[in-house]
């Protein structure tokens, strides 16, 4: 009677199992995915710190070179290290008395999206080329340092950024999209008009003057200056992640 107690238990369990697979299945989610991930102490959402600057993940949609959303873009809020965060909220004081408002097209970016990446980098798909590398190949995006499979932002320490006007909303031309991956993106190129590398040079003022530091090939790119990369971190941009208490 026991060893039958113990069989109907066993089944039991093994049917629980298989329930709870299949209906992960069902819902297309990963049983890893259930896990509950943590802010790192030392890292915060960007808007709890500078409620005013606005973000636009584009990872997170399908407005980027990949054409679809990146692993481990879970959601709409911008996370950083928080010193990182706060020299951005002293940014957009600065802006503001010129009428200008910061939006965030990227900020901590997960391991597992440089992964992603470099996945689709030897993928056939050439979607994307004419709004993001016109003028080179695919192999090219990573050895002109354009993309790596490390970045700062896995640190939390680097964001990709632009300006938007206050009086209506709308971005500041700056002369090229994010990401797209051309000389024309340097900070300082030519191929821009006068009025385009102006409006660079306003964020780059503002950017400097609180410690971040411009990829000068890229001009929405910045790093917060003498910040040590404490680790590469793998934890998703997610809207909910669960907090220490400790921050
Ligand atoms: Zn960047």
């Amino acid at each position: 009677m026991r060893q039958k107690k113990q069989n109907w238990s066993c089944i039991g369990f093994v049917v629980l199992f298989a329930w709870l697979t299949a209906s992960c299945a069902q819902k297309g989610t990963d049983p890893a995915s259930l896990v509950a991930w943590r802010m790192p102490v030392g890292f915060c959402y960007v808007d709890e710190v500078a409620p005013e600057i606005q973000a636009d993940l584009k990872y997170a949609g399908s407005d980027n070179f990949v054409g679809r959303p990146i692993a481990g873009y879970e959601g709409s809020r911008a996370i950083l290290r928080r010193d990182a965060a706060v020299a951005l909220g002293h940014a957009a004081g600065i802006l503001r008395q010129q009428g200008y408002g910061l939006m965030i097209w990227d900020a901590y970016r997960p391991m597992r999206a440089l992964r992603d990446f470099r996945a689709w980098s030897y993928s056939p798909d050439e979607g994307t080329r004419a709004s993001f590398y016109p003028r080179i190949t695919k192999r090219k995006i990573y050895q002109e340092h354009y993309i790596g499979d490390s970045s700062e932002h896995t640190w939390g320490i680097a964001v990709d950024i632009t300006l938007y006007r206050l009086r209506d909303g709308k971005l500041v031309d700056m002369g090229g999209r994010h990401d797209l991956m051309d000389t024309r993106s340097a900070t300082d190129s030519t191929e821009v008009t006068c009025q385009q590398r102006f409006n660079r040079g306003i964020l780059r003022d503002a950017m400097r003057a609180v410690g971040f530091e411009n990829y000068p090939k890229e001009w929405w790119h910045y790093r917060l200056e003498n910040s040590r990369p404490w680790f590469a971190y793998d934890f998703p941009v997610s809207d909910n992640l669960q907090r220490d208490g400790v921050r």
